[in-house]
This record gives C-alpha cells, sequence and structure tokens, in this order.
C-alpha cells in the first residue's frame, strides 16, 4: 500500500479518538456545588442584609485571598482542632510552599489586619467579610467542601458591649430573615482560670472509670484538649459531660464580670439566649464568650431537638483577645462571628419563605423588523439610565414570543415599535393586564412612562 494511504488511516484514526475525548464530560468535583440563577435569590438576599446591618453597625467591607500559607491556620486555629487535622485542602506549590485554601476566614482576617498596619487607625477596626470557605470533609446533604460565610470582626476592643453588640447583629440577620433561633452562650474563660478549670475537668474524667466509656476521639482529646470533649457529638460522651464540672464556676473574678456584663446587655436589649455550658466552641483560639446561633428547637427535626439543634448550628462565635498577638501583632482584643450561607439558605427554604422576585421588570421593550431594533436598543439604554427596570429580547424578531417573555417577566406596560411607528414618530404603550394599546409620541415617551409607573429613584 503506497504510503500516502496508510498515513490517511493514521489521520483517519486520530480524528477518531480526537472526537472520542472531545465528548468525555467533565462533571464538577466531589462536594462542590453551582449556585444556578433560580438559588441566587437568595444569595441576594441574605447579602443584602448582612450589607445593611454591617453597614449601620459600622462595619466596613473587606476581603482575603482564597489561598494563604498553611501555616496561617495551622497557628491560629491549633494544631489539634478538627478544621486543621482533618478538614484542610493543602497543597504543595510549584515553588515547593505550603498553601491552604482558606478553612476559615478569621485567621486571614487577622494577617491582614496586622500586615496593614490597622492598629494604627482608630479602635475598633470592625470589618465585615463574606466569601467561601473550603474543607475537605465528608460530602452529606447540606454540606459542602466550598461553602460561604458572612464575618464580622471588631478587632481592638475589650469591652463586653462588643461581644453583646455582635450576638445582637446575628439576632436581627435571623430575626428580619423570619428564621427563629436560639442563641447558645457561654465563658470559655481565660488563660489563667482556664488553667485551673482543666485540672478539674480532667479529674472528673478520671474518676471511676469514665474514660473508658469515652469515643475513641475523645480519648485522644483528653490528653491534647480535655475542652473538647464538652462539646463531642456522640450520644455517650454527651451524657457524661452534663455531669462535668461548668466552666462557669471556675472563671476568674475578671472573666466572671465581663460574663455578666455581656448577658446584661443582652437582657437589655431583649435578645433571647440559653446559658449552655458545654458550648466551647472547636478552635483553641477563643477565650471569654463564645457563641452559636442555633435554630429554635421547636424548628428543629423532631427526635433529638438539643443534638439536631447542635449539629446545625447555622453560626458562632465568641472572643479571641490573644490571637492577633499570636500571630505577630500587637497584643489586641479582638472578637467576632461567622454565619454560614448556605445552611441559613436551607432554612429559608425549608420555611417556604416567600422571596421578592428581583428578576421582575417595569417595562419590555418589543420591536418589530431591524430599524425598530435599532432604535429601541437606544431607548432601552436610555429608560435603564432614567432608572427603569426594563427587560428586552433584542435577539428575536417575532412580536408574539416577545409578548410571552413580557409576560413572564411580570412587567406592567410593554412598548411596541415597528415599521409604522417608526414612520410617525410614534410608539405603542401596551398594559399587559388589560390588553389597551395606545399611541404615544415617540419624544415623549419616558414622560408617559414615568406618568403611569411613576418617577424612579435614578440610580445610575
Ligand atoms: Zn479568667
Ligand atoms: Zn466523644
Amino acid at each position: 500500500m503506497p504510503k500516502i494511504f496508510k498515513k490517511k488511516d493514521n489521520k483517519e484514526a486520530e480524528e477518531k479518538a480526537s472526537r472520542a475525548r472531545r465528548v468525555r464530560f467533565i462533571s464538577r468535583l466531589r462536594g462542590m456545588k453551582d449556585i444556578l440563577p433560580d438559588e441566587y435569590k437568595y444569595w441576594n438576599l441574605i447579602i443584602k442584609k448582612a450589607t445593611e446591618l454591617s453597614r449601620s453597625y459600622g462595619f466596613k467591607r473587606m476581603d482575603t485571598p482564597v489561598l494563604e500559607n498553611l501555616e496561617l491556620y495551622e497557628r491560629s486555629s491549633g494544631r489539634s482542632s478538627d478544621i486543621v487535622v482533618k478538614e484542610m485542602f493543602s497543597f504543595i506549590d510549584k515553588n515547593g510552599e505550603k498553601i491552604a485554601l482558606r478553612p476559615e476566614a478569621t485567621p486571614g482576617i487577622i494577617r491582614s489586619y496586622i500586615e496593614h498596619g490597622m492598629f494604627n487607625l482608630p479602635q475598633p477596626v470592625k470589618l465585615f467579610w463574606l466569601g467561601p470557605v473550603f474543607r475537605h470533609d465528608k460530602p452529606q446533604a447540606g454540606r459542602f467542601r466550598q461553602f460561604s460565610q458572612f464575618n464580622l470582626e471588631s478587632i481592638g476592643d475589650a469591652s463586653p458591649v462588643a461581644d453583646a453588640e455582635l450576638i445582637a447583629i446575628t439576632y436581627y440577620f435571623f430575626r428580619e430573615l423570619q428564621l427563629e433561633v436560639m442563641t447558645q452562650i457561654n465563658s470559655v474563660g481565660c488563660a489563667s482560670c482556664r488553667k485551673e478549670y482543666l485540672v478539674k475537668l480532667e479529674n472528673f474524667y478520671k474518676e471511676r472509670g469514665r474514660r473508658t466509656k469515652l469515643c475513641n476521639d475523645c480519648k485522644k482529646r483528653l490528653a491534647k484538649n480535655p475542652l473538647r470533649l464538652l462539646d463531642c457529638k456522640e450520644k455517650q460522651c454527651q451524657e457524661i459531660a452534663a455531669d462535668a464540672p461548668q466552666i462557669v464556676d471556675s472563671l476568674c473574678e475578671d472573666c466572671r464580670n465581663h460574663f455578666i456584663k455581656v448577658l446584661e446587655y443582652l437582657d437589655e436589649l431583649n435578645i433571647p439566649y440559653n446559658l449552655n455550658p458545654t458550648l466551647v466552641r472547636g478552635l483553641d483560639y477563643y477565650n471569654r464568650t463564645v457563641f452559636e446561633i442555633w435554630p429554635s428547637s421547636a424548628e428543629a427535626t423532631e427526635g433529638k431537638p438539643e443534638e439536631q439543634s447542635r449539629q446545625n448550628a447555622l453560626g458562632g462565635g465568641g472572643r479571641y483577645d490573644g490571637l492577633v498577638e499570636y500571630m505577630g501583632g500587637r497584643p489586641t482584643p479582638a472578637c467576632g462571628f461567622g454565619i454560614g450561607i448556605e445552611r441559613v439558605i436551607l432554612k429559608i427554604k425549608e420555611k417556604n419563605i416567600p422571596l421578592k422576585d428581583e428578576e421582575k421588570g417595569d417595562l419590555f421593550l418589543a420591536h418589530l423588523g431591524d430599524p425598530a431594533r435599532r432604535k429601541i436598543m437606544v431607548l432601552f439604554e436610555e429608560l435603564r439610565k432614567n432608572g427603569f427596570k426594563v427587560r428586552q429580547a433584542f435577539t428575536k424578531d417575532n412580536l408574539k414570543s416577545q409578548l410571552e417573555l413580557a409576560n413572564q417577566a411580570g412587567v406592567k406596560y410593554t412598548l411596541i415599535l415597528g415599521q409604522k411607528e417608526i414612520m410617525d414618530g410614534t410608539i405603542l404603550i401596551r398594559d399587559m393586564e388589560s390588553g389597551i394599546q395606545e399611541i404615544v409620541d415617540y419624544k415623549k415617551v419616558v414622560a408617559e412612562i414615568e406618568k403611569r409607573l411613576g418617577s424612579p429613584s435614578k440610580k445610575i
């Protein structure tokens, strides 16, 4: 066989292989999700609410990189915490540096505070942060490896007012989203009073063979981080924890006074809370106030409301007075919280809370023929600049399909421009409910629309 044919055969085989390569579909990674347009209305609502509340309480938005030095999280979160040991997405980059996808927001925010000399600003520096975090958790219903958080951090203020203000904001946030929650609150003391408490706690767990009844994780925790035994999710560990000595009984005078003040402010603001002696939060850096926001038990799934609520905490936070110094900054008191956005969305969906459809428009621009299309493209921009929510389908030719889209967009009026109207210098205004059409002077169309819809607030 001549060489040339052989070559062709090869070429055909190559093309076939390349076609096969082309059609192989690549799906998203396990534990990851897409946010589709229908879902986005929930995100818009939450982002809007979070932004408004943060602004009114004087928190300014900032962001940090998704990638940070692995050491940042190892140091801040504590090497023994679940987040660092089990769940971090980390890798070695092309320069051989150890990198991590942020598993939480606070360490990056603190790094940024130190790195940009924010301690020179008037204190406290109040920061609002919203973005994705990553944890290589076992994927399960409603839990993802990439999820988003809304965080507020108040850095540079030791006063119990700062703690109470944050708790109040979380309460208002959920109340305005029409979700019933119960704030769980506790104090984990400071380094000195906690030391005494930990001795009591260890002694308690050593008594009468309690250790043997603990789950395997807790047996390990007993030596490394006994405080974590209190919030273990295993039933047998929770039963033992219920009898354990309570940290509030061991607080030093300063920690005790601080905690009482926080509770007094909450009482003053009429914010409901539940004193929860087993709440310690999973991170090493907390001191004094810690809190979590649980769906109120009436909303928890039947069975074990307490346990359900604990696992479905919508958010939490607390004070971390030692963290800034520990990360290499000056000694700086601070507190903050994080709220899981996906979990909040799940709750809104469960409760069927009606949402305003932001996609809806005031009016629709329809055209018939290419000259009309060109004119309404100009008119569209004029109306949009005047603040109207205008919808259109420039790419469509058929009037009927444009009117269908206008109906779907829920507009009150549709403006229709065709060849005849161009000749006459007019445009049709169609009332979508009654179907009545009026002819108006093209030059006066904006005024005519304003007459019907009212003057929109000029946003642009
Ligand atoms: Zn103390
Ligand atoms: Zn346990």
